[in-house]
């Protein structure tokens, strides 16, 4: 039971986060659990990881597997090879107390001045639920805006605010560690603060849609319905996750327009354009548009180098503008990265005990940049993904039709427009003359069995990792 509890929790975390953050942290965890005294033990190989396991991703294992088990658990990380069970202080291994499983439906918050009560009416619901709070920490002043987020940033502002309805509903999309989420929680905060009376809910897709098919197990469905009826103001993030299942798109789809008619504000945010969302029914993707559509792009290098000092300054760390340069010079992809490669130079200096400089910022990121120097070509991805599926290297580029073959072939192709800055024509071109749509075709079919497979998951997993040593 334990194994299988980590390796769900692992599988959604792999849904939350970006895969080199994932492959990172998360993966090489080494996890004990204790039957007897219901606990998981972490082990992470030095102090860095500890600290960050301990700050970016403890709350956030916790949570999941509350979802999961029924049985209060607690959690113990502690430095490989150190003896367990160590009493916490600065210098011992980190020990956090055990947990209670929290109740799974949502949310409905206005604040009082001690913080978040349930909404009016539904007493069941606890207020504590962790999935459906509001990040403080995500707000439009703690959010850089630049060219790359402009019309995102200022649509979100004018949501939060008064009178708000017009753009309604707004969707944010782009692509992942962009800041999505970040405004989402920003709208809900500041609207939060300027109407405290007023209800917010603001949730994952993929838990709205659990908490949709437990009410349909339970037969408590009015009660959810009714629960989410009352939002002012309904924040869904990641509506990609909304999965083909019929049940929930149904229950959204009537609670989308129950609240656009009486004028609640929604706000969506999802990886890609409406008309990408593949599973999803033409008549909610055009619902979902039928507002304001804007999108987060990456930054340019100078919005990296001001996200970076902002950032440092939440931290109290003083960051120069060369190291700055330095960071945002190296990671380009994404602003998550960005925070993460900050995090690393900060975690590393605090372990040497000095303050950042140019050296420890080199020393620290020498892996990661390496990683994203490394220039991944198709006949690679061809090579390893025909190794690893144990085919002949000409099979991917010829026509059979065998399954396996076939397979192994879009799996390629799918891996080579992820990893490498080829077109989909050079990337046809490179399969034996391909037409790019066969390319496209590749990549969705891919993409759809990803969110129901756990088998490929698993093998395109370890194919990105051999490809990115
Ligand atoms: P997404 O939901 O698009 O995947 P997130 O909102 O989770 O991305 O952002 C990833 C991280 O990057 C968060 O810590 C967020 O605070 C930070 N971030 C993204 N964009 C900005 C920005 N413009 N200013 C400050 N922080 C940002
Ligand atoms: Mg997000």
């Amino acid at each position: 039971m334990s194994e299988e509890l980590w390796q769900s929790c692992k599988e959604q975390l792999m849904e939350e986060l970006n895969p080199a953050e994932f492959r990172q942290w998360i993966e090489p965890l080494n996890v004990e659990f204790s039957p007897e005294n219901r606990e998981f033990t972490i082990h992470t190989r030095n102090r860095i990881q500890l600290e960050k396991i301990k700050k970016d991703y403890l709350e956030r294992i916790k949570n999941t597997i509350a979802t999961e088990s029924d049985r209060n658990i607690g959690f113990y990380l502690v430095v490989r090879n150190n003896t367990r069970r160590a009493t916490p202080s600065s210098s011992s291994p980190q020990t956090t107390p055990p947990l209670k499983r929290k109740p799974s439906a949502a949310v409905t918050r206005s604040s009082t001045a001690t913080g978040y009560r349930s909404g009016s009416g539904e007493k069941n619901h606890h207020a504590s639920d962790p999935r459906t709070e509001l990040n403080p920490v995500y707000t439009f002043e703690n959010f850089v805006e630049g060219g790359a987020n402009r019309v995102a940033h200022s649509a979100a502002l004018y949501v939060a605010s008064e009178p708000g309805q017009q753009y309604n509903p707004l969707y944010i999309h782009g692509s992942v560690g962009l800041g999505k989420t970040h405004l989402l929680h920003a709208i809900g905060n500041k609207f939060l603060s300027n109407t405290p009376e007023k209800n917010i809910i603001c949730i994952n897709t993929v838990h709205f849609v659990r908490d949709i098919s437990k009410a349909a197990r339970h037969k408590t469905f009015p009660q959810l319905q009714k629960f989410y009826q009352q939002a002012d103001l309904l924040l869904i993030d990641d509506v990609q996750n909304f999965s083909s299942k019929e049940k929930s798109q149904e229950e959204f789809f009537d609670l989308f327009n129950f609240l656009l008619s009486k004028n609640s504000r929604i706000v969506l945010s999802s990886d890609t354009y409406p008309k990408q969302l593949e599973s999803i029914p033409e008549r909610l993707r055009s619902r979902f548009s039928s507002g304001i559509t804007v999108e987060v792009e990456p930054p340019q290098l100078e919005m990296r180098v001001n996200i970076l000092h902002s950032k440092a300054r939440l931290q109290n760390v003083h960051l120069n503008d060369d190291v700055a340069f330095f960071i945002a010079e190296n990671i380009t992809t994404n602003v998550r990265e960005l925070e993460g490669a900050l995090n690393n130079v900060v975690a590393y200096a605090n372990f040497i005990g000095k303050s950042v400089n140019m050296d420890i910022a080199r020393e620290s990121l020498k892996n990661s940049i390496a990683l994203q120097n490394r220039q991944i070509s198709i006949e690679h991805i061809q090579k390893t993904t025909a190794d690893y599926y144990q085919i002949r290297l000409s099979d991917i580029y010829d026509r059979s039709r065998k399954a396996n073959i076939v397979k192994a072939r879009h799996v390629a192709m799918y891996l080579s427009k992820k990893l490498t800055s080829n077109s989909l024509q050079e990337i046809g071109q490179a399969f034996g003359g391909r037409d790019h749509t066969t390319v496209i075709h590749a990549e969705r079919k891919i993409k759809k069995l990803i969110k129901t497979n756990n088998l490929i998951k698993r093998e395109l997993n370890i194919l990105e990792q051999t490809l990115n040593i």
